[in-house]
């Protein structure tokens, strides 16, 4: 096996989605499992969510996610957020996805590939990027509708759900009052991890929780009751005593102090260890702290240490807690962007080990 892997620890995953699910009791889960679940692995993470959690429906951002999902063996509802554009109707009709519909040439294109078949359809509440007009949504709905297809669901999404309550308030109610004009009832969702937390349209029929699910605080600050679900571990692969002045890695932007040991380990930024914690990010180690030493390469990484160790010792590149220099949501402060950047950075070939 490759000697640097994640642990993803799915009772945590599991207590998660039982502390969100206690946030809505009314409400059904669509687990957010786009993006390989975040990182954490779609597959295992869908599985686990359904058979420990009883999550009946996933969501995920394009139809080669739910294929995979699909080929998995999870023959559940699957909803495609992202906006369906009419050359992926095919796709996603093929895999018995369920699609967001925001236009009617995606609509004709889906009625075209699935007669009957089953869509959600999603309005612009306010954050301006897809969905429907509040004004529109009735003509919308009829075209839809009109085409044969089955709308099993309304949906908005909020903007600023982590940090502007009476903006989220405003979102949710321009979404209902468009909901509440058409002439039958469907049922809604609204509420992502920021606004469950908050209690924000977690009386409506479904919630979408992603970030939460993985233990991961959607205002990157703090989220009790949530456990991080994921650690990520290496080994060196060399370590060895370099004399004052030598240099390390490309353009030996790190040269040696003194006598110092220099410990290689196997990742590198295309495995999600940004090329930015050149110099300055950290690993854990024995319950301190390893340097950063020199530039991030694509597969291997130089941290600095006081002493020689064995090729079998366990670094910890990412910690499942909010440590400032290697917890996901520290890092990422620290780097200037947010955990979902990092924990969806984590790369494929990264060796996942499912506790
Ligand atoms: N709903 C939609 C439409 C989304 O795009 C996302 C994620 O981006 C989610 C729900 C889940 O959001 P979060 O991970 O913040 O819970």
């Amino acid at each position: 096996m490759r000697p640097t892997w994640l642990e993803i620890d799915l009772g945590a995953l599991g207590r998660n989605c039982a502390h969100l699910a206690g946030r809505a009791p009314d409400a059904q889960l669509i687990a957010v499992v786009k993006a390989d679940a975040y990182g954490h692995g779609a597959v295992r993470v869908a599985r686990y969510l359904r058979e420990r959690c009883g999550v009946r429906r996933f969501a995920v951002a394009t139809s080669g996610e739910g294929a995979e999902l699909r080929a998995a063996g999870i023959a559940e509802p699957v909803l495609l957020l992202g906006a369906l554009h009419p050359d992926d109707a095919e796709g996603a009709a093929r895999h018995g996805l369920t699609p967001t519909l925001v236009t009617l040439a995606a609509a004709r294109a889906f009625a075209a590939a699935r007669p009957g078949g089953r869509v959600q359809v999603k309005v612009d509440s306010g954050m301006g990027r897809v969905g429907v007009a509040p004004a529109e949504l009735a003509g919308f709905m009829a075209a839809v509708e009109g085409l044969g297809l089955e709308v099993e669901a309304i949906y908005t999404h909020f903007a600023v759900a982590d940090e502007d309550e009476a903006e989220t308030r405003r979102q949710l109610a321009v979404f209902l009052e468009a909901a509440r004009a058409l002439p039958r009832r469907y049922p809604l969702h609204a509420a992502n991890s920021a606004a469950i937390l908050a209690g924000l349209g977690t009386g409506l029929d479904f919630v979408r929780p992603g970030v939460a699910l993985y233990g991961l605080p959607p205002d990157m600050k703090e989220a009790p009751g949530l456990e991080p679900v994921l650690a990520w571990k290496a080994r060196p692969t060399q370590v060895k005593r370099l004399p004052a002045g030598h240099g390390v890695g490309y353009g030996l932007s790190y040269r040696a102090g003194g006598e110092e040991w220099i410990a290689t380990l196997p990742f590198g930024y295309a495995d999600g260890f940004s090329r930015a914690l050149s110099n300055r990010g950290w690993v854990r180690w024995r319950g301190g702290y390893a340097p950063v030493a020199g530039r991030v390469s694509m597969d291997q990484t130089t941290v600095r240490l006081p002493e020689p160790v064995g090729l079998d010792e366990v670094f910890e590149v990412v910690t499942p807690d909010l440590d400032e220099r290697t917890g996901l949501t520290g890092r990422a402060r620290a780097l200037g962007t947010i955990h979902y950047e990092l924990a969806t950075a984590l790369s494929r070939r990264l060796p996942r080990i499912y506790l």
